[in-house]
């Protein structure tokens, strides 16, 4: 079952049943008819297309934040940055396409005439989490519409209305009918479609665990995979300069969308001679932070995506207290009720405590105090997840060399790691295989096909 549940009032809004494994079955033999004629349209009305997604997205951009806001949570401010964002992916790759899909002509030894053409490779599927419902599916279904792959794409089982809206729009704008399906499947059925013979290709965005099982079975069939996984980012302090601005965008960075993003800034490791300093001032600004109605546009922390999420979430919290951990800021508030919790932050967190190492998906900030610079970097990449990175530092110099030392797929210096539709999206080690978004991200699922003529 699919089902809508409106984490701040714990209410069930919406529910749907889930497709049978014979419609699955199904859809992956339309998705695979569908490819032979979608790859034939011109690139050019692909683009214009995938322009016209931009538009609708835009024309509806209130009504698909609410979905956003009821579904899962996220404050309504921040639900209408991800429809913006997604906008602008959409125009990207639409005022783009003759350059992303252009031939590479290449120079070989032999003086053949040889060129690169970037070609599609047929249906793909998507398989896709709650917590930026509309932007995961898109930064992975608009390049490939736009490189002629059709998809099939199964949605976390908590967003149902944000799936179905977002199907809509794209045929609203021209998509054909099975050129991209939604499928509301369990994941239970996922395994036999990734086998199917019909699918070329599967990107799955969400849990280590999940991407693990979706990897071994699209292995044992010989299928591309793109995993973008979980990260526990750190975020290191070099310098004072600019501090209270550091502070903003860590906040900023821990506890946007109640601390639910793979890239958030997990883990604060800051310099010996700043940490106090930095502590004192992003623990005053983070307990100012209380938790309010999502939907209010001036709210900045809503409830997290489930009153399940939260209790996980102080599992791990708890842990590291009772081993030892200092609790900077929580107090009489951590935990709240229901879907609802207010910041926590933890220091003195050590290796044997779960919060050293595992991803915490929710408004908890770890600081950690370096000695040096070696030990920032060692902490950093002390850890399983290689997603994003941010160094805040007034010398250029050194926080280049601090970046070329750490073992993430996306570094920021003096910013916090965000998305952009340009730009590579993605992570090393158990945080993923494979890029998103920008030109790596059209080229995923393509056939880099040679042609040559000696
Ligand atoms: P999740 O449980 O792995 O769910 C993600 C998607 O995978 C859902 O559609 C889910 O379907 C499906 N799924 C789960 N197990 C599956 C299986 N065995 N076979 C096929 N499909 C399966 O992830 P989540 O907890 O919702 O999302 C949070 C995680 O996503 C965090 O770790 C976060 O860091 C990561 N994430 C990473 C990125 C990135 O770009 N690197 C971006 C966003 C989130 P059901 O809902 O039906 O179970």
């Amino acid at each position: 079952m699919y089902r809508s549940t409106n984490p701040a009032t714990g209410l069930i809004e919406a529910e749907f049943p889930t497709l049978t494994p014979e419609q699955i079955a199904q859809a992956a033999e339309q998705s695979s008819t569908a490819y032979k004629s979608w790859q034939e349209v011109p690139v050019n009305r692909r683009a214009e297309i995938i322009l016209n997604v931009a538009n609708i997205v835009e024309g509806r951009a209130e009504e698909l934040s609410e979905i956003i806001t009821r579904e899962m949570g996220k404050p309504i401010s921040q639900s209408r940055g991800e429809i913006s964002i997604v906008a602008s992916i959409c125009r990207y790759y639409g005022d783009n396409a003759q350059e992303l899909l252009a031939d590479e002509k290449l120079n070989p030894a032999s003086g053949d005439h040889a060129i690169v053409r970037t070609s599609p490779i047929g249906p793909i599927l998507g398989i896709m989490p709650w917590n930026f419902p509309f932007y995961q599916v898109a930064r992975f279904a608009i390049p490939n519409l736009l490189l002629g792959n059709t998809i099939l794409l199964k949605h976390a089982s908590n967003c149902p209305q944000a799936a179905i809206a977002f199907d809509e729009i794209l045929h609203e704008a021209g998509v054909p009918a099975d050129a991209y399906i939604n499928l509301l499947a369990s994941s239970h059925d996922i395994d036999d479609l990734i086998a199917s013979p019909h699918v070329q290709g599967v990107s799955l965005t969400g849990s280590e665990k999940a991407g693990a099982a979706v990897a071994a079975q699209a292995g044992k069939h010989l299928k591309k995979v793109v995993l973008e996984l979980g990260g526990s980012d750190p975020l290191i302090v070099l310098d004072s300069e600019k501090l209270s601005s550091t502070v903003k965008l860590a906040l900023r960075g821990r506890f946007a969308n109640a601390g639910q993003a793979c890239v958030s800034s997990k883990r604060m490791i800051v310099l010996d001679h700043v940490f106090d300093e930095f502590s004192a001032a992003f623990s005053t600004a983070a307990s100012s932070i209380t938790p309010g109605d999502p939907m209010d546009a001036s709210t900045f922390l809503g409830p997290l995506y489930s009153a399940e999420a939260r209790e996980e979430i102080m599992e791990i919290v708890n842990d590291a207290l009772d081993r030892g951990a200092e609790l900077l800021v929580g107090g009489e508030s951590v935990g709240d009720s229901d879907a609802f919790m207010s910041p926590v932050v933890l220091t003195g967190v050590t290796p044997e405590m779960r919060a050293f190492r595992e991803e915490i998906f929710g408004p908890v900030a770890v600081l950690h105090r370096a000695r040096d610079t070696e030990h920032a970097i060692e902490l950093a990449n002390d850890s399983d997840f290689g997603l994003g990175a941010a160094i805040f530092g007034s010398n250029a110099a050194e926080a280049n060399a601090v970046a070329d030392r750490l073992e993430a797929g996306m570094v920021v210096i003096n910013g916090i790691a965000g998305t952009q539709a340009d730009l590579p999206f993605g992570g090393i080690k158990r945080s993923g295989i494979g890029r998103e978004l920008g030109q790596y991200g059209i080229d995923e699922f393509s056939n880099k096909k040679l042609i040559r003529v000696p």
